[in-house]
């Protein structure tokens, strides 16, 4: 018999998770039983890939960059790649806009609704709240100053810090480049083999990935909100959606206009981690797969995926800005607050600043919010009418973020000639590009 293609089991792995707790919930014990016994390995599953991820952004950068040979090659990819990075997600933002203006979904939300929504959930809200205020205190210069770690162990600890892990791995790499051929070889050689035990452990990961996400989504539906406070946010949550599946549309014809590759090429060869990034919330969850993806089906030579993936995974959120810019003005139509044309021009500023600062784990894109909502004057209590259906949008917006960082990862490496057919085991040496 056929295996069934990855993303095929994946999906259905969701699909009896959320089956198998529906009926669950029929019973009064079911429901604990899901927490007690099924969520735990949904867990397991995203410690797992999370475990991976720190030694994969290391050997993966570091040997990337070193391959690189000189510095201007990595001066000319990096800046291609931030600036793809940021227009990608100044025109989520300007989507995400557009449609709330037009589809005006929190004039819906009655008086009586928002006092409700806001009384319902202000006690689990003020904890986000009480984060997010940690975030708006900060300086201007703070996020720069957290780029460099004083010490790695700590930035690669506990709730590692992404983006220090990646400023060390760029400057090792970077000193790797620059010492003497003989001496900079083995320590060249061990990232290799190191890099290579990682892949292999991804596999055998990605090996659960069908169960892992069957736990995932079983533990969701048990603890999903009621569904009339679905019903007064669908407008809402409508807006965001319509907003995102336009975004997938945009990478899909990107794709297709600068690389030539079809649309059902780019969507068959990322769907696990896509179908990954809606089950995890997380996109530093998803790299370690939305690595192996890019490079052995999409066709992008490692030296691009290793730079260009983990930075995306970590600044580029194309679906959390747009989804801040709806949530922002949304609160503001609830709230009855008129925006001028100067204000919403704010909001894709900070919108774009506070997704590429939102760390890649569930719920962070809502935290940032606030920063949003802070500088575009709109009441932060706000944030309590959101927050009941937070994580389906977290979801899908995930979903975005990763489909966007393939996206880019495969025009920047047309742009520097390293974009060949699907897995080529030794790209150099076998693909002469015709
Ligand atoms: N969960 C998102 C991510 O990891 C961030 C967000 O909350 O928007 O990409």
């Amino acid at each position: 018999m056929k295996k069934l293609a990855l993303h095929w089991q994946i999906l259905l792995g969701m699909l009896f998770g959320v089956l198998f707790a529906l009926l669950l919930t029929n019973f009064s014990w079911g429901p604990e039983f899901v927490s007690d016994w099924i969520k735990p390995f949904g867990n397991i599953f995203i410690n797992a890939l999370k475990l991976i991820a720190v030694p994969l952004i290391l050997a993966s950068l570091i040997k990337g960059i070193s391959d690189l040979k000189d510095i201007s090659k990595l001066s000319q990819m990096g800046t291609r790649t931030i600036v793809t990075y940021i227009i990608t997600t100044i025109i989520a933002v300007s989507i995400g806009l557009g449609l709330v203006n037009l589809i005006k979904p929190g004039s819906a939300i009655s008086e009586e609704t928002r006092t409700d929504l806001i009384t319902s959930y202000e006690t689990d809200a003020s904890v986000r709240i009480a984060d997010a205020q940690k975030q708006k205190d900060a300086g201007p210069l703070q996020a720069l100053e957290d780029i460099v770690p004083s010490n790695i162990v700590g930035a690669a600890g506990d709730n590692a810090n992404m983006l220090q892990v990646i400023f060390f791995a760029i400057f090792f790499g970077i000193g790797l480049i620059l010492i003497p051929e003989a001496v900079a070889k083995p320590v060249k050689d061990f990232f290799d083999g190191f890099n290579e035990v990682i892949l292999k452990m991804i596999d055998l990961i990605m090996l659960a990935a069908p169960y892992g996400v069957f736990a995932l989504l079983a533990a969701l539906v048990v603890e999903s909100p009621s569904a009339d406070l679905f019903a007064a946010l669908a407008m809402y949550a409508l807006t965001v959606l319509i907003g995102l599946a336009l975004m997938i549309g945009f990478y899909i014809l990107m794709v297709w206009i600068f690389t030539k590759n079809k649309p059902g090429f780019f969507l068959n060869g990322i769907a696990p981690a896509q179908l990954l990034a809606f089950s995890t919330s997380s996109s530093a969850a998803t790299l370690p797969v939305t690595m192996e993806r890019v490079e052995e089906h999409l066709g992008v030579h490692k030296e691009v995926t290793s730079f260009v993936l983990p930075i995306g995974a970590t600044i580029n959120m194309d679906g959390t800005s747009l989804y801040q810019a709806v949530a922002a003005v949304f609160i503001a139509q609830a709230f009855g607050i008129d925006l001028t044309i100067g204000a919403q021009l704010g909001i894709i500023v900070t919108a774009t600043l506070a997704s590429i600062g939102s760390a890649a784990v569930p719920g962070a894109g809502m935290v940032m919010l606030v920063i949003v909502l802070a500088q575009a004057g709109i009441p932060e209590a706000g944030l309590a009418l959101i927050f009941a259906i937070d994580r389906p949008l977290d979801m899908c917006r995930t979903t975005v973020n990763v489909t966007g960082d393939a996206a880019v990862s495969m025009l920047v490496a047309k742009s520097v000639d390293k974009l060949g057919p699907p897995n080529v085991k030794d790209w150099d040496d076998n693909y002469k590009k015709t």
